[in-house]
């Protein structure tokens, strides 16, 4: 029986043979393939571009009624600008303001987040304290009674100056203003910003 020679490479002299393309089908063959790749390639891209222009379409149809009011952060002393698009009264997108004088169409994450204090369900929505651990929900009547009565009892002990006030970057001008006032009223000067520490 005849055995089949086996080179170096171990394939056989005959599969070889039925492997060896001959060069001008092969480029013929390769010329073909670049062509179904390229025309594959265009199609996929042509539906990925299709797809896109369809979402962004379907998230244009989402709202047809709703206008888009120039607002801003509020988060911090910058003020960067935030196209809030609000339909039937409720804020539901927002974008960037390309146009803003000073974040030309940028912000922080804050900003990019901004929406969240309105729409995010993890939103605070009443006082809680810590109780044993865990997170209790309080009435506004119970938070302020606790509150009030630990603070004078603060202050009855140790004077109105142990007391540090500490404003934030999430508050408005006016709420700012009005936690001046309060310290003023209560009889120190120890007040800062957040930002500060
Ligand atoms: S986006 Fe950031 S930097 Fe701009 S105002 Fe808001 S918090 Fe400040």
């Amino acid at each position: 029986m005849a055995r089949k020679k086996i080179s170096k490479t171990g394939v056989s002299s005959t599969a070889r043979s039925r492997v060896t393309l001959n060069p001008k089908l092969a480029r013929r063959s390769f010329l073909k393939l670049s062509a179904a790749t390229a025309a594959l390639s265009g199609a996929a891209m042509t539906a990925k571009m299709t797809g896109k222009a369809n979402a962004a379409q379907a998230a244009n149809d989402m709202y047809p009624d709703s206008q888009m009011v120039r607002s801003v952060c509020t988060h911090c002393a910058v003020g960067c600008g935030i196209n809030a698009e609000v339909n039937n009264g409720v804020w539901v997108r927002q974008e960037v303001a390309a146009d803003h004088p000073v974040s030309r169409g940028a912000y922080c994450c804050k900003g990019a987040s901004a929406i969240d204090m309105v729409t995010s369900p993890q939103r605070l929505k009443s006082p809680m304290k810590r109780v044993n651990g865990k997170w209790q929900t309080l009435s506004w009547d119970q938070a302020m009674d606790e509150i009030s009565a630990k603070l004078t009892e603060i202050r009855d002990t140790d004077g109105p100056d142990a007391l540090h006030f500490n404003g934030s970057a999430k508050v408005s001008t006016e709420m700012a203003y009005l936690q001046r006032k309060f310290a003023a009223f209560w009889g120190s000067n120890n007040i800062d910003h957040q930002a500060r520490i």
